[in-house]
Protein backbone atom coordinates (compact mmCIF):
# COMPACT_ATOMS: atom_id res chain seq x y z
CA UNK A 1 0.00 0.00 0.00
CA UNK A 2 1.53 3.45 -0.99
CA UNK A 3 0.54 5.67 1.12
CA UNK A 4 1.10 9.86 2.01
CA UNK A 5 0.75 9.77 5.97
CA UNK A 6 0.95 13.88 6.08
CA UNK A 7 -0.64 15.61 3.19
CA UNK A 8 -2.37 18.93 3.31
CA UNK A 9 -4.86 19.14 0.17
CA UNK A 10 -5.35 22.53 0.22
CA UNK A 11 -2.08 23.69 -0.40
CA UNK A 12 -0.02 24.12 -3.25
CA UNK A 13 3.19 23.23 -3.11
CA UNK A 14 4.05 26.85 -3.77
CA UNK A 15 2.88 29.61 -1.73
CA UNK A 16 0.04 28.37 0.96
CA UNK A 17 -1.38 32.11 1.62
CA UNK A 18 -2.09 31.84 -2.29
CA UNK A 19 -3.11 28.25 -2.03
CA UNK A 20 -5.91 29.14 0.77
CA UNK A 21 -7.21 32.47 -0.64
CA UNK A 22 -7.96 30.08 -4.02
CA UNK A 23 -10.44 27.83 -2.01
CA UNK A 24 -11.50 29.75 0.73
CA UNK A 25 -14.93 30.66 -0.63
CA UNK A 26 -15.49 26.48 -1.41
CA UNK A 27 -13.29 23.83 -2.47
CA UNK A 28 -11.92 23.71 -6.18
CA UNK A 29 -13.30 20.49 -7.24
CA UNK A 30 -11.49 20.31 -10.43
CA UNK A 31 -8.34 20.94 -8.80
CA UNK A 32 -8.98 18.74 -6.02
CA UNK A 33 -10.26 15.97 -8.66
CA UNK A 34 -7.02 16.43 -10.57
CA UNK A 35 -4.81 16.03 -7.47
CA UNK A 36 -6.63 13.17 -6.25
CA UNK A 37 -5.85 11.77 -9.99
CA UNK A 38 -2.45 12.03 -9.49
CA UNK A 39 -2.47 10.85 -6.11
CA UNK A 40 -3.86 7.29 -7.78
CA UNK A 41 -1.94 7.57 -11.07
CA UNK A 42 1.51 7.44 -8.88
CA UNK A 43 0.01 4.40 -7.05
CA UNK A 44 -1.17 5.76 -3.40
CA UNK A 45 -3.98 3.89 -1.88
CA UNK A 46 -3.87 6.01 1.40
CA UNK A 47 -3.50 9.66 2.51
CA UNK A 48 -4.22 11.28 5.91
CA UNK A 49 -4.71 15.35 5.79
CA UNK A 50 -3.68 17.50 8.45
CA UNK A 51 -6.98 19.14 7.96
CA UNK A 52 -7.85 22.86 7.53
CA UNK A 53 -10.67 25.03 8.95
CA UNK A 54 -12.39 25.63 5.12
CA UNK A 55 -13.14 22.01 4.80
CA UNK A 56 -11.02 22.07 1.90
CA UNK A 57 -9.71 18.10 2.64
CA UNK A 58 -13.10 16.98 4.08
CA UNK A 59 -14.30 17.56 0.73
CA UNK A 60 -11.96 15.44 -0.75
CA UNK A 61 -12.58 12.78 1.76
CA UNK A 62 -15.98 12.64 0.65
CA UNK A 63 -14.73 11.87 -2.77
CA UNK A 64 -11.28 10.09 -2.75
CA UNK A 65 -13.44 6.82 -2.99
CA UNK A 66 -13.68 7.49 -6.24
CA UNK A 67 -9.85 7.27 -7.29
CA UNK A 68 -9.57 4.54 -4.68
CA UNK A 69 -8.22 6.19 -2.28
CA UNK A 70 -8.75 5.48 1.31
CA UNK A 71 -8.64 9.07 2.93
CA UNK A 72 -8.26 10.40 6.23
CA UNK A 73 -9.43 13.64 7.66
CA UNK A 74 -9.55 15.38 11.25
CA UNK A 75 -11.72 18.09 8.98
CA UNK A 76 -9.28 20.62 10.83
CA UNK A 77 -6.26 20.81 12.94
CA UNK A 78 -6.03 22.41 16.10
CA UNK A 79 -3.68 25.20 17.74
CA UNK A 80 -4.11 27.66 20.84
CA UNK A 81 -4.75 31.12 20.14
CA UNK A 82 -1.61 33.11 19.42
CA UNK A 83 0.65 29.81 18.64
CA UNK A 84 1.58 28.55 15.87
CA UNK A 85 -1.43 27.36 13.37
CA UNK A 86 -3.34 30.09 13.19
CA UNK A 87 -2.99 30.14 9.48
CA UNK A 88 -4.86 26.82 8.70
CA UNK A 89 -6.87 25.89 11.89
CA UNK A 90 -9.29 26.65 14.29
CA UNK A 91 -8.14 27.78 17.65
CA UNK A 92 -8.93 27.45 21.35
CA UNK A 93 -8.55 30.04 24.27
CA UNK A 94 -9.48 27.50 27.21
CA UNK A 95 -10.03 24.24 27.46
CA UNK A 96 -13.75 24.06 27.66
CA UNK A 97 -12.97 25.96 23.90
CA UNK A 98 -10.83 22.84 23.13
CA UNK A 99 -13.35 20.10 23.78
CA UNK A 100 -16.57 22.21 21.74
CA UNK A 101 -13.80 22.02 18.88
CA UNK A 102 -13.17 18.17 19.25
CA UNK A 103 -16.99 17.70 19.60
CA UNK A 104 -17.49 19.87 15.76
CA UNK A 105 -14.79 18.22 14.52
CA UNK A 106 -16.87 15.03 15.77
CA UNK A 107 -19.96 15.96 14.20
CA UNK A 108 -18.17 17.25 11.01
CA UNK A 109 -16.95 13.71 10.41
CA UNK A 110 -13.40 13.73 12.12
CA UNK A 111 -11.13 10.25 11.81
CA UNK A 112 -9.28 11.77 14.35
CA UNK A 113 -7.86 14.67 16.18
CA UNK A 114 -4.81 17.12 14.61
CA UNK A 115 -3.03 19.46 17.51
CA UNK A 116 -0.65 21.73 16.69
CA UNK A 117 2.21 21.84 19.97
CA UNK A 118 4.91 23.21 18.59
CA UNK A 119 6.45 25.70 16.33
CA UNK A 120 8.34 25.06 12.76
CA UNK A 121 11.95 24.20 11.68
CA UNK A 122 13.48 28.25 11.20
CA UNK A 123 15.60 26.98 7.73
CA UNK A 124 17.16 30.16 8.11
CA UNK A 125 18.65 29.08 11.73
CA UNK A 126 19.84 26.00 12.34
CA UNK A 127 18.50 24.72 16.37
CA UNK A 128 15.70 27.09 16.46
CA UNK A 129 11.91 26.35 16.38
CA UNK A 130 9.50 29.31 15.53
CA UNK A 131 6.86 29.90 18.01
CA UNK A 132 6.80 28.44 21.66
CA UNK A 133 5.71 24.90 22.39
CA UNK A 134 3.05 24.18 24.73
CA UNK A 135 3.10 23.67 28.24
CA UNK A 136 3.48 19.40 29.05
CA UNK A 137 0.20 19.36 31.19
CA UNK A 138 -1.66 21.09 28.77
CA UNK A 139 -0.43 18.60 25.95
CA UNK A 140 -1.64 16.00 28.32
CA UNK A 141 -4.95 17.07 28.69
CA UNK A 142 -5.49 17.99 25.09
CA UNK A 143 -4.83 14.27 24.03
CA UNK A 144 -6.63 13.17 26.90
CA UNK A 145 -9.83 14.69 26.23
CA UNK A 146 -9.58 13.62 22.29
CA UNK A 147 -8.83 9.85 23.56
CA UNK A 148 -12.15 10.25 25.72
CA UNK A 149 -14.11 11.48 22.79
CA UNK A 150 -12.78 7.94 20.80
CA UNK A 151 -9.88 9.58 18.66
CA UNK A 152 -6.75 9.25 18.10
CA UNK A 153 -4.06 12.17 17.81
CA UNK A 154 -1.85 13.28 15.14
CA UNK A 155 0.98 16.15 16.40
CA UNK A 156 2.75 18.41 14.89
CA UNK A 157 5.57 18.85 17.40
CA UNK A 158 9.16 19.98 16.97
CA UNK A 159 11.73 20.02 19.59
CA UNK A 160 12.87 16.92 21.76
CA UNK A 161 11.11 17.95 24.95
CA UNK A 162 7.86 18.73 23.91
CA UNK A 163 7.92 15.47 21.55
CA UNK A 164 9.18 13.79 25.20
CA UNK A 165 5.95 15.06 27.01
CA UNK A 166 3.70 14.22 24.21
CA UNK A 167 4.77 10.69 23.43
CA UNK A 168 4.72 10.17 27.22
CA UNK A 169 0.65 11.65 27.44
CA UNK A 170 0.03 8.80 24.79
CA UNK A 171 0.11 10.87 21.61
CA UNK A 172 -0.68 8.29 18.83
CA UNK A 173 1.73 9.94 16.31
CA UNK A 174 4.27 12.81 16.39
CA UNK A 175 4.42 14.83 13.08
CA UNK A 176 8.04 16.53 11.77
CA UNK A 177 9.42 15.98 15.02
CA UNK A 178 12.81 18.12 14.29
CA UNK A 179 15.84 18.39 16.55
CA UNK A 180 15.04 15.26 18.65
CA UNK A 181 17.41 13.08 21.24
CA UNK A 182 18.03 10.33 22.63
CA UNK A 183 15.46 10.24 25.21
CA UNK A 184 12.30 11.70 22.97
CA UNK A 185 13.09 8.92 20.28
CA UNK A 186 12.87 6.28 23.13
CA UNK A 187 9.98 7.97 24.74
CA UNK A 188 8.52 7.48 21.20
CA UNK A 189 9.66 3.98 21.07
CA UNK A 190 8.32 2.61 24.26
CA UNK A 191 4.98 4.47 23.71
CA UNK A 192 4.35 3.00 20.27
CA UNK A 193 4.33 6.34 19.00
CA UNK A 194 4.39 6.32 15.03
CA UNK A 195 6.78 9.10 13.79
CA UNK A 196 5.77 10.91 10.40
CA UNK A 197 9.16 12.14 10.31
CA UNK A 198 8.45 14.57 7.13
CA UNK A 199 11.85 14.69 5.41
CA UNK A 200 10.85 15.99 2.02
CA UNK A 201 10.15 19.20 3.28
CA UNK A 202 13.83 19.56 4.36
CA UNK A 203 15.31 17.47 1.75
CA UNK A 204 13.44 18.95 -1.42
CA UNK A 205 15.22 22.40 -0.05
CA UNK A 206 18.51 21.66 -0.11
CA UNK A 207 20.06 22.87 -3.27
CA UNK A 208 16.93 24.84 -4.46
CA UNK A 209 18.05 28.19 -3.56
CA UNK A 210 15.73 29.61 -1.34
CA UNK A 211 17.09 28.62 2.26
CA UNK A 212 20.81 28.61 2.53
CA UNK A 213 22.39 24.75 2.49
CA UNK A 214 24.19 25.38 5.66
CA UNK A 215 21.22 25.01 6.99
CA UNK A 216 19.41 22.72 5.96
CA UNK A 217 22.08 20.20 5.40
CA UNK A 218 23.00 19.47 9.12
CA UNK A 219 18.67 20.05 9.37
CA UNK A 220 18.48 16.49 6.98
CA UNK A 221 21.84 15.08 8.48
CA UNK A 222 20.33 15.04 11.73
CA UNK A 223 16.91 14.13 11.36
CA UNK A 224 18.51 11.20 9.08
CA UNK A 225 20.12 10.12 11.83
CA UNK A 226 17.35 10.02 14.19
CA UNK A 227 15.33 8.02 11.87
CA UNK A 228 18.18 5.75 11.73
CA UNK A 229 18.37 5.87 15.39
CA UNK A 230 14.66 5.25 16.00
CA UNK A 231 14.34 2.58 13.71
CA UNK A 232 17.24 0.58 15.56
CA UNK A 233 15.37 0.82 18.62
CA UNK A 234 12.27 -0.60 16.75
CA UNK A 235 10.26 2.17 16.38
CA UNK A 236 6.96 2.71 14.13
CA UNK A 237 8.21 4.97 10.92
CA UNK A 238 5.63 6.12 8.52
CA UNK A 239 6.17 7.99 4.98
CA UNK A 240 4.22 11.32 5.13
CA UNK A 241 5.88 14.23 2.81
CA UNK A 242 3.86 17.24 4.40
CA UNK A 243 2.69 17.61 0.26
CA UNK A 244 1.35 21.14 -0.21
CA UNK A 245 4.15 22.40 1.87
CA UNK A 246 6.62 24.52 0.09
CA UNK A 247 8.55 22.48 -2.53
CA UNK A 248 6.66 19.15 -1.38
CA UNK A 249 4.35 19.38 -4.58
CA UNK A 250 1.10 16.39 -4.50
CA UNK A 251 1.65 13.18 -5.30
CA UNK A 252 5.53 13.71 -6.82
CA UNK A 253 6.63 14.94 -3.49
CA UNK A 254 4.78 11.76 -1.80
CA UNK A 255 6.99 9.74 -3.99
CA UNK A 256 10.25 12.30 -3.19
CA UNK A 257 9.72 11.01 0.75
CA UNK A 258 9.75 7.53 0.04
CA UNK A 259 12.91 8.20 -1.99
CA UNK A 260 14.71 9.72 0.83
CA UNK A 261 13.59 7.72 3.76
CA UNK A 262 14.41 4.20 1.35
CA UNK A 263 17.94 5.62 0.88
CA UNK A 264 18.07 6.95 4.96
CA UNK A 265 16.93 3.15 6.12
CA UNK A 266 18.77 0.98 3.84
CA UNK A 267 18.08 -2.36 3.56
CA UNK A 268 14.93 -3.48 4.87
CA UNK A 269 12.72 0.17 4.35
CA UNK A 270 10.03 -1.00 1.92
CA UNK A 271 9.06 -3.20 4.53
CA UNK A 272 9.53 -0.92 7.78
CA UNK A 273 7.25 2.00 5.83
CA UNK A 274 4.91 -0.15 5.07
CA UNK A 275 4.19 -1.33 8.43
CA UNK A 276 4.25 2.36 9.59
CA UNK A 277 2.03 3.29 6.54
CA UNK A 278 -0.30 0.35 8.03
CA UNK A 279 -0.31 1.03 11.53
CA UNK A 280 -1.87 4.94 10.74
CA UNK A 281 -4.30 3.59 8.47
CA UNK A 282 -4.88 1.33 11.73
CA UNK A 283 -4.97 3.62 14.22
CA UNK A 284 -6.69 7.07 12.57
CA UNK A 285 -9.77 6.31 12.20
CA UNK A 286 -13.43 7.19 13.88
CA UNK A 287 -14.10 5.23 17.09
CA UNK A 288 -11.08 3.12 16.71
CA UNK A 289 -10.34 4.03 20.80
CA UNK A 290 -14.02 3.04 21.84
ZN1 LIG B 1 1.91 19.47 7.63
Amino acid sequence: MRADCHMHMILDGVYYRAAIDHQKERPDEALIRARLADYRDAGFAFLRDGGDAWGVGAFAAKIAGEYGIDYRTPIFPIHRNGRYGGFIGRGYDTMEEYAALVAEAKAAGADFIKIMISGLMDFDRFGRITSEPLPPEEIAELIRIAHGEGFRVMAHANGAAIVRAAAEAGVDSVEHGAYLDEEALAAMAEANVVWTPTISTVGNLIGEGRYPDAVLRPLFELQAENIRRFAAMGGMIAPGSDAGAYAVPHARGSMDEYRHLTNILGVGAEARLEAGAREIARRFRRGCRE
